[in-house]
């Protein structure tokens, strides 16, 4: 029987990479998404020219109703769910005080508690077989902070603590948490960025280009595998060397 990963916020994007990329190593991949509907079919039909092993789930990560709603459905279609990756995110650029609290509190409750409803969800069954694999999507801006993203940047900093904390309470379980914090992708999230913006940002990364949704897709890809079997609450930087 394959392993089975939900991947959050993968109708776009890294997700989209990540879940590509398993569906192809035979993991079977529960595909959510929030709003884009159209993209994930699409994703969808693309797995189903190789595998049927696929699905596609609408949730808002942030709603915890919603979430153990659709990890019910998982558990029921595929039988059970070995590896979760805490993907779905969202940012905005602007002055801290500029943020209303509407926005501050939507951003930390897709951010972070999006993961932690994921998480409490998942963990039982994970608990009960003694096995699983976690996986939380930070930011580097998580590590050192960035201006005008400033609750954004909390939040990312937020997911390194919950993983860091989440993996020694579950250790015991044989249950692996791990958290890749990537530099600049190549992804919607940064379509705000002019071409002179992504210049100057290459400029500053000591590998000279920005990475890709793929460069994130093949870290979660090791972290899940037998590889990184003695790995467990560690942040993986993948981010061309920006932050060392
Ligand atoms: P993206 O292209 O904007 O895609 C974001 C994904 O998150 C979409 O699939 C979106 O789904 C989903 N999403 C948003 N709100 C959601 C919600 N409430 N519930 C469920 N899914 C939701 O962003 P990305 O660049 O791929 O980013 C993916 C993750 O990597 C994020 O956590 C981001 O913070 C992190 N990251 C990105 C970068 C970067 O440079 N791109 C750098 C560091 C970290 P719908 O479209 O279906 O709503």
């Amino acid at each position: 029987m394959s392993r089975v990963a939900l991947i959050t916020g993968a109708s776009r994007g890294i997700g989209r990479s990540i879940a590509l990329e398993l569906a192809k190593t035979g993991i079977s991949v529960a595909i959510n998404y929030y709003s884009s509907s159209e993209k994930a079919k699409e994703l969808l039909d693309e797995i189903r020219c190789f595998t049927q092993n696929a699905n596609i789930y609408k949730a808002d990560v942030s709603n915890e109703f919603e979430v153990s709603t659709m990890i019910h459905k998982i558990e029921s279609d595929f039988g059970k769910i070995d590896i979760a990756v805490n993907n779905a995110g969202i940012s905005q650029i602007g002055l801290f005080t500029d943020m209303t609290s509407n926005e501050r509190d939507r951003m930390i409750g897709v951010n972070l508690i999006g993961a932690m409803n994921v998480c409490k969800a998942v963990l039982p069954n994970m608990i009960h077989y003694k096995c699983g694999n976690i996986i939380n999507i930070s930011s580097m801006w998580g590590e050192v902070g960035a201006s005008c993203e400033v609750v954004y940047s909390a939040t990312k900093a937020g997911l390194i603590g919950f993983t860091k904390a989440l993996a020694k309470e579950v250790a015991p379980s044989r249950i692996r948490v791990n958290c890749i914090s990537p530099g600049i992708i190549d992804t919607d999230m940064n379509s705000e960025l002019s071409q002179s913006d992504i210049d100057e940002l290459i400029n500053d990364i000591p590998l000279k280009r920005i990475g890709t949704p793929k460069d994130i897709a093949k870290a979660v890809k090791f972290l899940i595998s037998d590889e990184a079997s003695y790995i467990t609450g560690q942040i993986l930087g993948v981010n061309g060397g920006i932050v060392i």
